[in-house]
């Protein structure tokens, strides 16, 4: 086995300049993301008074790995996500995609809440929902490392428009890097506007189809059922511009959507498969448990023996209640599974004895050293809209040929908890000016290690991101 010398500092708690500056002397010239032997490494490691242990384990050796060959990949359809401000129409809108599928239709429309189902469509196509809508569980999944959304829905009601959290979504969708297509809702009402809702949204970045961009916009009613099936095939559309395709030959990965204890069955949790097909009997690893497949059960509660890329079921055999966000293997049996699962424990034990920094604007320039990062993501709030376009312009302009400056969101308003989350999943620190956190925010953002920067006058602001980006910014105290 192997480990590179950025990872041996970091796992010494040393800075990674230090190792190299001390192999130099050494006589030994590496990079950081050279890999050094057991051997070298113990030696380097013993400079500064730590031992190597060999461990001997390799999770990826034991985790079935499989290198799909372009034969094997088979179209999937599109996991969606529907996201937007409250009221526009996001509940009512996944209940009238729920009416607008076929099967359920003929089984009298019963449908059991897993977390996210299928929806199948006349002809023939599925696509996928998740059942929680809102940037609250997207963002969630997104900050415990796992991306399962292929295209956001973004609701905005034609009597409203773009709202504080159509703007939050947009960013949130942006930043991870996920498609949108809007669902122009309400379009029965007597206000109703949807070229208001185009000029909003292009303002935004998102130009409609209609006007030149490559924004797909439906004009929809959740309440009369008007556009819901277009939107679907304006989703089937899209995912096939995106080529999404698995292997469906081969073990199944996947991620937790949701877990609970239920009385009678113990762990349950729904599984969203990502690639392979997940069978009865299979032996797994989630999280830290291992777990084997006892039954699954589909989104209309029917017992199932497989589920393919894209298909979430509700798995019944875990070990321990799994969390929203964990990755799902199955592996070769059940004793790889617990020895995985054991590793993974131990190594969760070690994490929170040794906590996770992230990104904050002292330690930015040494993390830009080390080849970290390249752009100083940011998270930009003030009182009014002019300062936040003055702001979005002035720290744009602050990048050099190093390094960029890349404002992720900018808003007007308090720092909330929607702005710590994006800053939380984007590794951005989040700027306040003349504006505060509100309510339990600055809570979370300890929590999440986000770094909230409060400022009264701009050119602090810019004096501090520039000193930042050149490593001139003292530690605070
Ligand atoms: P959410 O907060 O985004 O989930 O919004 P809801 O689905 O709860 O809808 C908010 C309100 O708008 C409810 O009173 C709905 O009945 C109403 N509503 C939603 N969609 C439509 C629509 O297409 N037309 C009309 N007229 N009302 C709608």
């Amino acid at each position: 086995e192997a480990i590179t010398v950025g990872d041996l500092a970091k796992r010494m708690g040393v800075k990674a300049a230090e190792v190299v500056g001390r192999m130099m002397k050494m006589g030994m010239m590496v990079t950081l993301n050279q890999s050094l032997d057991t051997d070298d490494a113990g030696i380097v490691a013993s400079e500064f008074g730590f031992e190597i242990e060999r461990v001997g384990f390799e999770e990826e050796g034991l985790l079935a790995a499989h290198e799909d060959s372009p034969e094997e990949m088979e179209t999937r359809p599109p996991v969606v996500t529907i996201m937007g401000h409250v009221d526009h129409g996001k509940t009512s809108l996944l209940d009238s995609i729920r009416h607008a599928d076929v099967v359920s239709g003929e089984a009298g429309g019963i449908t059991q809440h897993i977390g996210a189902y299928d929806v199948h469509l006349p002809n023939g196509g599925q696509v996928v929902f998740l059942d929680t809508p809102g940037h609250e569980a997207f963002t969630q999944m997104r900050a415990r490392g796992s991306q399962v959304t292929d295209v956001v829905v973004l609701v905005v009601a034609a009597d409203d428009g773009i709202m504080e959290q159509t703007k939050e979504a947009i960013s949130h969708s942006k930043a991870a890097g996920v498609p949108i297509v809007v669902a122009i809702n309400k379009i029965d009402k007597p206000g109703a506007d949807p070229e208001r809702v185009r000029r909003e949204l292009s303002e935004r970045g998102l130009v409609s189809e209609s006007w030149g961009g490559d924004t797909i916009t439906v004009e929809v009613s959740a309440k009369t059922g008007q556009g819901v099936e277009e939107l679907l095939e304006m989703l089937q559309l899209q995912s096939e511009v995106l080529e999404l395709t698995a292997n469906p030959n081969k073990p199944a990965r996947g991620h937790v959507l949701e877990a609970r204890l239920d009385k009678g069955r113990g762990p349950v949790g729904t599984v969203l498969v990502q690639e392979g097909t997940l069978k009865a009997g299979d032996s797994f690893v989630c999280g830290t448990f291992a777990g084997k497949v006892r039954s699954m059960l589909d989104d209309r509660g029917k017992p199932v023996d497989l589920a393919g890329p894209s298909i979430p079921v509700e798995v019944q055999g875990f070990g321990g209640v799994p969390e929203a966000g964990d990755e799902f293997s199955v592996v070769d049996s059940e004793k790889v599974a617990r020895q995985i699962a054991d590793h993974r424990a131990m190594k969760k034990r070690e994490a929170e004895l040794s906590a996770k920094t992230k990104t904050s604007l002292e330690g930015f320039f040494e993390k830009m050293a080390e080849g970290e990062v390249q752009e100083l993501k940011l998270v930009v709030k003030a009182d009014v809209q002019g300062s936040v376009e003055a702001l979005v312009e002035a720290l744009g302009k602050l990048g050099n040929d190093q390094v960029k400056v890349n404002v992720i969101h900018a808003a007007t308003g308090a720092i909330n908890e929607s702005d710590v989350m994006l800053a939380s999943t984007s590794d951005a620190i989040v700027i306040g000016f003349n504006v505060r956190p509100m309510g339990k925010v600055s809570e979370t953002a300890e929590a999440e290690r986000v770094d909230i920067r409060t400022y009264e006058v701009i050119y602090q602001v810019l004096d501090e991101v520039t000193a930042a980006l050149t490593g001139m910014l003292a530690p605070e105290f």
